[in-house]
């Protein structure tokens, strides 16, 4: 069982940091959106660009239980990375 808290929109980061959905680099001065995760026992800050942290929200709703690593999506999107490379790797087809 899990659960998350303190949900806090940062205006301004103050040190960089990377994003735990698309991986990219949150700079300073940026703005993020961070939450506290907490499961058995283990507590966890998770940092997103408010992009991606409103994807990972419309993502959440559909899948509650969903569980990701920080790279597996698209900045800003619910596209996963994988399908995102084959797209542009494939192109479309004639
Ligand atoms: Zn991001």
């Amino acid at each position: 069982m899990s659960e998350t808290f303190h949900h806090n929109s940062v205006k301004r980061s103050r040190k960089e940091r990377h994003c735990d959905w698309c991986a990219e680099k949150i700079e300073v001065g940026q703005p993020y959106e961070s939450y506290r995760w907490r499961e058995s026992g283990d507590c966890y800050t998770v940092c997103m660009h408010p992009e991606c942290f409103a994807a990972m929200s419309r993502a959440s709703r559909l899948d509650p239980h969903m569980v990701w690593s920080p790279g597996d999506f698209v900045r800003g999107s619910t596209m996963e990375m994988w399908e995102f490379i084959h797209r542009h790797s494939f192109g479309e087809q004639p």
